[in-house]
């Protein structure tokens, strides 16, 4: 008998396909690291590993996965911006 299962280990979400590994690439050195993305918040600060600078979204992006990673954030992906961080400030009354 041919031993090997196809479909062993290979678990996917598939209501909802979303990427929450995203490659961040740094614009000062250009270096690439691969994060997972937190999918209840997003991440506005990210130091580069490489030369620690410190990374900001560019204007109109939410976090710095949307400036510099190879997939923007969770919310992006799903087509719910408004419901990201960066929809508008959220200063109280
Ligand atoms: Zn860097």
């Amino acid at each position: 008998m041919c031993g090997g299962d196809p479909a062993h280990g290979f678990v996917r979400i598939l209501r909802m396909a979303i990427v929450l590994q995203s490659t961040l690439t740094c614009p000062s050195c250009g270096a690439t690291r691969a994060e997972t993305m937190p999918t209840n918040a997003c991440q506005y600060f990210y130091e580069c590993a490489g030369c620690k600078t410190l990374l900001k979204p560019k204007s109109g992006d939410c976090c710095v996965f949307c400036s510099y990673g190879s997939v923007p954030c969770p919310p992006i992906q799903e087509g719910r911006a408004d419901d990201c961080c960066g929809s508008g400030p959220s200063t109280g009354a």
